[in-house]
């Protein structure tokens, strides 16, 4: 923790705020708090965007090459500096620390992936149709971005981000959580150290999100916003791109329905439920959030469920043989906690969990519900938490209009052994993204994004350098 940057990082130096506010940064394991980072407002803020405003021009006239170079150097000092990265991410965020050597891992990828395709930047020429004109198209970066970033991870979402902005030749100015500012502040660092110039990535750390964020986007210095949380918060920030017409992205929030045939694998099913629902102690925006499972295989799978979650470690995330963490802090439980009452009120029966422990830090255990009702809030509300509930359904036709009845398409999940089946529900699901007996979608080089209210735009995969990139049309007179 000690060399851990907690200054607001602009132009290349690092800073306290103007007006030398702080803000601590907590243990969610303990309660206990970490250190205090510079809290950043206004005017900090208009110093980062003009520090990204002032680099563009000579960042975009930067070779693809060096940019490539610079992000494949701070993938392998991210891989060098594993355990350091993954403790610091434990500490501020509770993931155990196996989840979050996963996490740098992961994050450490999409910038080997932008390197890649830092060099691969097309463009196009061609005679138009009336034989007048040739027409040449190239691309280029749509210039100052302002990024936004959850706290569920705080690395990751950080380099889905950077990864290829900086493969586009945007400069940036990025707001982590408040939650985990130290994962970006040391993300900032190593790329400072891999030869990013100063100016390219800023960091504003703040308390203040509205205050911050709102002048620049409605200022006119940036070009971009690409954000990933909730959805009332992205379509917050939506109407205020609208104003200066800044372009964005947004991932936002999930409702994933896990569906289970009654032909289906039920030890796939399981070890995808698992993975669908515990990864990161259940929040993510990719968490299954219903379990839709055909009523003949239903007490089965729930009886399976129930042991294999029941069997899971609580405890802090540095410790061993850890596997669930504690949830980011005590309003996130709290809203665990509501929505597992509002569905035992409803009816719902608890097969294992669901009562939370005495004791510090913001612990709740994994809980399966089953004969949950449809009309439980947590059926239209992302559970953010290491809850599994389980409805039951007869027909396929039903099952699907059951899973689309809501305003959210990131991801599903269906487990079957028919081809013709996986095929068929997989394309009738309004989602950006289907597990098909698998509880794991997310990969850099995969097209991560939603339909519906989950969201605008892909991250990672071919596609994700597009959304930092402008084509430029150039008509040429044949003759
Ligand atoms: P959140 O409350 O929407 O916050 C996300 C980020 O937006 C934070 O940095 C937050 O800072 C900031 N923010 C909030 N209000 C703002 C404002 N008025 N102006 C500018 N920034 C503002 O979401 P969260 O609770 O941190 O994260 C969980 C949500 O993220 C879930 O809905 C989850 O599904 C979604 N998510 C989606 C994806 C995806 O790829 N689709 C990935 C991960 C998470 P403050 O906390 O200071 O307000």
């Amino acid at each position: 923790m000690t060399d851990t940057p907690t200054q607001l990082f602009i132009g290349g130096a690092w800073l306290d705020a103007a007006d030398g506010a702080t803000m601590p940064v907590d243990d969610p394991a303990t309660g206990e708090i970490l250190c205090h980072v510079a809290d950043a407002g206004p005017k900090d803020a208009r110093l980062a965007e003009a520090a990204a405003v002032q680099m563009q021009e000579e960042w975009a006239l930067t070779a693809p090459r060096a940019r490539s170079e610079i992000l494949r150097r701070a993938y392998e000092i991210i891989l060098e500096r594993t355990e350091e990265l993954a403790h610091l991410m434990t500490a501020e965020m509770g993931k155990p620390l196996a989840e979050a050597r996963g996490e740098v891992a992961y994050a450490a990828e999409f910038l080997r992936w932008f390197s890649e395709e830092a060099v691969r930047i097309d463009g196009g020429a061609g005679i138009l149709p009336d034989g007048r004109n040739r027409m040449l198209l190239s691309r280029r970066p749509v210039g100052p971005c302002l990024l936004i970033t959850p706290w569920n991870f705080p690395l990751a979402m950080g380099t889905r981000k950077i990864g290829p902005a900086i493969a586009a030749g945007c400069t940036m100015v990025l707001k982590p959580a408040p939650q985990t500012p130290l994962s970006s502040l040391a993300l900032a660092a190593i790329l400072q150290e891999a030869g990013l110039p100063d100016g390219v990535l800023n960091v504003v750390t703040t308390s203040r999100a509205g205050q911050v964020c709102e002048p620049l986007l409605r200022g006119g210095g940036i070009r971009k916003l690409s954000f990933t949380g909730s959805t009332a918060v992205g379509r917050l920030l939506l109407a205020q791109s609208a104003e200066a017409v800044v372009r964005t992205s947004m991932e936002l929030g999930g409702n994933a329905p896990f569906i289970v045939f009654e032909d289906a694998d039920l030890d796939k099913a399981v070890d995808g439920a698992m993975l669908a629902k515990m990864r990161n102690m259940g929040e993510a925006c990719t968490a299954a959030n219903r379990f839709f499972v055909h009523h003949s295989v239903a007490e089965e799978f729930g009886r399976r469920l129930a042991e294999r979650m029941g069997a899971l470690v609580v405890g802090p995330g540095t410790r061993d043989g850890v596997d669930v963490g504690p949830l980011i802090d005590r309003t996130g439980r709290g809203k665990v906690e509501a929505l597992v009452t509002d569905a035992v009120e409803r009816g719902a029966r608890v097969l294992v969990g669901g009562r939370t422990p005495e004791g510090p830090g913001c612990f709740y255990p994994p809980t399966v519900l089953t004969d949950v009702s449809p009309e439980s809030r947590l059926m239209d509300t992302e559970i953010f938490g290491p809850v599994a509930a389980i409805l039951t359904f007869d027909d396929e036709d039903e099952v699907i209009r059951r899973a689309n009845d809501t305003p959210w398409g990131l991801v599903g999940y269906v487990f079957t052994e028919g081809l013709d089946r996986a095929l068929r529900v997989s394309e009738r699901l309004e989602v950006g993204m289907v597990g098909l007996n698998t509880g794991l979608v997310s990969n850099p080089a995969a097209p991560f994004g939603g339909v519906k209210q989950s969201g605008l735009g892909r991250e990672g995969g071919r596609v994700g350098i597009d959304e930092f990139l402008e084509y430029q049309y150039l008509a040429i007179p044949m003759r």
